[in-house]
Parts: C-alpha cells; structure tokens; sequence
C-alpha cells in the first residue's frame, strides 16, 4: 500500500476527550474516527487491524468446529417478548419502529434470533451437537460509553452459540470454546486470565470472563496465587468446589416434608421429581433475601449426589418475581414456599446451605443436615462482593489479590433457558420431546483491538504483534526525490510483496523526522529505512518492539525471506 494515497491522518496532539492510551493511540495513527458517541468507523489501518483479529477467531472457531452463519441486526419486538427480555434488558436495547409502528431492536446479542432458527429447523438429535458463530455489528446503548471502541455503543463481537441434548454435552461444548478462546488471546499476544463470572441474574450456572490484565480496566479481578481460584468481583454467588473425602458417607436423616413450610424442616419446599430435585429456598441473609436453588441428580443409597446450589441474591423482593424467575430458570411451574419471615443465622448462603435440608430420591422426604464436602462432591455458591485484599481464598488456598481486567471474552452455559422460552426442543432417540441445553459465548473483537494496543505500546506509539499486525513492513525512504532511494525502495515493495509480506510504503514527499514519527505511531512490526546508502543497495532494518537497528544489504535481506 502506497502511503501518499493511503487514508490514514495522524496526529501530533493527544485529543483531550481520549483517557485511556489505546484511545489516544487509535486516533493518533488515524485508526478510528468517531462519528457519534460510542460509535465509531474504523479507517483502513485500523480495518486491516480488526479483520486480522477477525481471522484469527475464525481460524479457531472453525478448528473447533464452529459453522458460521450471518444473522440480522435487526431484530422484532415479538421474539424478545417470547423470551421475555423485551422487558428485562432496559434501556440498553436500543429499540426502533418501522412505518407501520411495530417495534424492533437493534441486536445486542443473539440469542432469541438463532433460537428461533434451530427452533424451526432441527427436529432430531441426530443434528446435534452444533455451535453456529458469527462476526456481526451488535448495538447497546450502554449508559456510559468510553474508552473509545473499548465501550462503544455499535461494536463487532462474534458471538457463538452451542446446542446440545443434555449438560453432559453442553459441558463438552463449553470446553471447547473456552479452549478456542485461551487460543485466540494467545495469539493476539494478550496477558489474560480466564475468571469465573457474574451469572446475572439467572442463577449459577457455570459463566468464565476472559479478562485482559491491564490497570485500566473496568472489572476487579480476586485471584489467589496459591491456586487457580479467580474471580470477577462484580459477582454475588462465586462457585467453590467441595471435594468429597474418602471417609464413608455420614449417616443422613431422613424426614418427612409435604408442605413443609418453617426453616427447621425445610424453609421452601418446591418439588421432589424422582431423578432430578429442584427446589428453592429464600433466606434473609445479612438483612437481604438470598433464594438458594438446589438441582440435580441424586441417588442417596449410595450417595451419588451431585448437586448443584445457586444462590442468588435476591433482587427477587416478592414471590411473584421469585415465582417468574423460577419459572424461566427451571421450568418449575408449582408454587414457591417463599416465606420472607425466615430468618437463618449464616454469613453467606453457602453456610446457609450446610445447615439446611436436602432432597431425597422420594417423593415428600427430604435428607436432614446435608454437608457439602462432608457427604457429597458439591459445587456451591458464595458471596464475592464484600472481599477484601488479604481476606482468605473462598477455596482455603491462600490470600486474595486485586487485578484490574478488560473483559474481553465471556462464555456462559446457558442450560434451557431460551430453548424453553422458545419452545427449541428435538426428539430424542427414544422419541422424546426433549429442550436444547444452550451455552452462548463472545468475544469483543473491536474491544480486543483496543486492549491489544493498551498493553502493546510505548511513548512513540503503537508496537503491534507480529500475529495483528496491519501490516508486517513498514517502508520509508529517507527522501523519495531522491532517484537511488526511489528506486531500490520500488524494488523492495515490489519483492516483499510477492514473498506475501504486507507492506506500507511511505511514498510521501515529506521531511524524514514526520515520516519516522508516523512510522513509530504506526507500529509495524520492521521498519525497513532506505536512505544513504541506497546506491550501494544498503538499507536500514529496525525492529519496532526492540528498538534494534540493522545495516543490511538489500540481497542479503532478499535472501533471508526468501
Ligand atoms: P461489559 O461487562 O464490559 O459491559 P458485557 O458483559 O455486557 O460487557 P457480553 O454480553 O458478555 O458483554 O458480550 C460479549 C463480549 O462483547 C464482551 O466480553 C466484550 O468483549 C464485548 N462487549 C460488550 N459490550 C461491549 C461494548 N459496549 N463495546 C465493545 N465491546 C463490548
Ligand atoms: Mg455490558
Ligand atoms: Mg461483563
Ligand atoms: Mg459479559
């Protein structure tokens, strides 16, 4: 690419409404420009950039197995009343009406759309498992944009979605994309962490933030050194694993409970099916309500219990907020026992738990003072929000840090909650009727450009990675009047892009100190300068990231990337 007719504008000054380096930088190199708040066009340098992100996270959707597809951004009203988030998501839908008043949105996400798609389309558990992607423009208005692309209000994500016949399969799915994940931020040369996340006000399934270590970021990181615990702040309920011990299973009592309304039997008693036990109990925890869902297959005889409990703080102050949450969380449609004048002595909802009751493989029984950890292999949920620095690990292994991160990335089991609310159901091979267990799973692709300059720079500019780089040479001719210069400098473009090198040529008519400012903001990765010494065929190679600078003879140079 010839630079004298390149649209790339740079500038000196560092604009005073951008806080954040990689703001700054991707102004300054003529990356972006802003049209309206929050929303920006990327100019070709920074294009170049974003589709080589893109291409990267193709690679590895694709190597996973991952089918890509093109879905609308626009979206109608009557999908996100089905699913019941026309409501719940708020002002950050950005909504719209076409000439014959009805209501759309603009996609802030996917899910109803690809739902509604393999609603239609896949009858048969045969089709399945199938995770379907696109790299797509999504919309939210979000209350404070900033940061430049980093939180805009029209950005690129890709985003994923898996459909499986069961949470055996859903796991695998996840597994996947969270390897494909580690992958794609590796190669984007990022220093990240995956850190279990916020699971919303949907219950505690399991939920990973990728998160780009940097001191700008949004997100507060609780980690330890001791073990692989880490943590988003933001969250109530952060999962802990308990490890069975291999003493023999503790004698369990088991009582009796249809109906059952006080704590001391069982505080909220919803269902006992037979091979799966979901229930709810709503405790007043530290003045506030904490609703603990309890599920999962259970034997008791000999004590193959895997349960999982959701705690979730309540922002579900009456019993018909709990009522609809659970009906859209589990498919639970009998009453809830939610008795608000509960009261249970405990500092977080797992301990609540401890102390609480059980169910049994038997209609109106219930097991008496389970104990994760004691009697069953449990994965349980506890509060983050009040953590301090140097507080104990909720795993017992070692002391908390703090890290700021950028979320980057977030993969999320989504269980049946949209294939319910759609009706995405498949036959079983016993001809069953049976819903989708969904994961969904994203990946700011506009925002990762923008992280990846934050932790790839210095005071001269950008220094992009080899992997994203817009292009791999930067070429400058010293003084393109000059016929020797002009003339090896055409030779190399012409050589190194038939090699498949890409590279910018700066042809410009400009004074050498404005072409290697340029050059050093621009941050290719080789800068190769032609100067002096051109009519000896000597150039200059100076390495971006390093610094180093090379006396090379252009044969030489030919040579080595042959
Ligand atoms: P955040 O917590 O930063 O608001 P989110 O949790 O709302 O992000 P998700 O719904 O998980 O975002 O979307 C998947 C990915 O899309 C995020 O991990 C992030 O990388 C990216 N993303 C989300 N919101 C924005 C935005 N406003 N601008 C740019 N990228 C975004
Ligand atoms: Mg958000
Ligand atoms: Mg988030
Ligand atoms: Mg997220």
């Amino acid at each position: 690419m010839r630079q004298s007719t390149y649209l790339a504008p740079t500038l000196r000054d560092i604009p005073s409404d951008a806080e954040v380096k990689s703001h700054q930088l991707m102004l300054r190199a003529g990356l972006i420009r802003q049209s309206t708040s929050g929303v920006y066009s990327f100019l070709p340098l920074g294009f170049k950039v974003l589709q080589k992100v893109e291409a990267l996270i193709r690679e590895e959707m694709n190597a996973a197995g991952a089918q890509e597809m093109f879905m609308p951004s626009i979206q109608p009203a009557e999908l996100w009343q089905e699913s019941g988030r026309w409501e719940a998501y708020g002002p950050e839908l950005m909504r719209l009406k076409d000439r014959h008043e009805r209501e759309f949105a603009l996609g802030p996400t996917h899910e109803e759309v690809i739902t509604s798609i393999v609603r239609d389309d896949i009858r048969s558990y045969k089709k399945l498992p199938m995770t379907l992607y696109q790299i797509q423009t999504k919309f939210r208005d979000e209350r404070r944009p900033r940061f430049g692309v980093l939180r805009g209000r029209e950005f690129l994500m890709k985003d994923a979605y898996s459909f499986d016949t069961d949470f055996e399969g859903l796991d695998e799915s996840y597994q996947k994309m969270y390897d494909a994940y580690t992958k794609v931020f590796s190669r984007c040369a990022l220093n990240f962490r995956a850190v279990v996340a916020d699971s919303g006000a949907m219950g505690g399934k399991d939920t990973h933030e990728f998160m780009v270590l940097s001191n700008i970021g949004e997100d507060t990181i609780a980690y330890s050194d001791e073990s692989d615990f880490a943590a988003n702040i933001e969250i109530a309920p952060v999962k802990v694993q308990y490890e069975k011990p291999d003493e023999a299973p503790a004698e369990l009592e088991t009582v009796s409970t249809p109906g059952q309304k006080t704590i001391e039997d069982v505080a909220a008693y919803l269902d006992t099916d037979h091979t799966r036990c979901i229930k709810s109990m709503l405790f007043i925890v530290d003045e506030e309500p904490v609703l603990v869902l309890v599920r999962g297959d259970h034997e008791v005889n000999d004590v193959k219990i895997k349960h999982y409990f959701d705690a979730v703080q309540a922002e579900l102050a009456t019993e018909e907020e709990t009522k609809q949450w659970l009906k859209a969380e589990s498919g639970y449609l009998g009453p809830v026992e939610a008795d608000k004048q509960v009261k249970i002595i405990a500092d977080t909802a797992v301990e609540a738990m401890v102390n609480a009751v059980c169910g049994a493989n038997e209609k109106d029984k219930h097991l008496k003072n389970v104990n994760p950890g004691r009697d069953f292999k449990a994965e349980a949920y506890t509060d983050l929000r009040n953590i301090q620095e140097g507080d104990p690990s909720p795993d017992g292994k070692g002391t908390i840090k703090f890290k700021e991160g950028i979320e980057v990335g977030h993969v999320f089991k989504l269980g049946t909650r949209y294939s319910e609310a759609l009706g995405a159901t498949f036959l079983d091979a016993q001809g069953k009727s049976k819903p989708m267990v969904m994961g969904s799973y994203g990946i700011g692709v506009s925002r990762t450009v923008a992280a990846i300059i934050e932790e790839h720079h210095d005071e001269d500019g950008i220094v992009w990675p080899l992997s994203v780089a817009p292009f791999h040479v930067h070429l400058v001719p010293v003084n393109i009047k000059q016929d020797a210069q002009r003339e090896l400098a055409d030779l190399l473009y012409d050589k190194l892009q038939s090699k498949r090198y890409d590279v910018l040529y700066d042809d410009r008519p400009e004074r050498p100190g404005v072409k290697f400012k340029d050059a050093d903001l621009f941050g290719l990765p080789l800068r190769i300068t032609v100067g002096k010494k051109a009519d000896e065929g000597i150039v200059e190679v100076k390495i971006r990231k390093t610094g180093d600078v090379l006396e090379v003879h252009t044969d030489e140079l030919l040579e080595t990337i042959e």
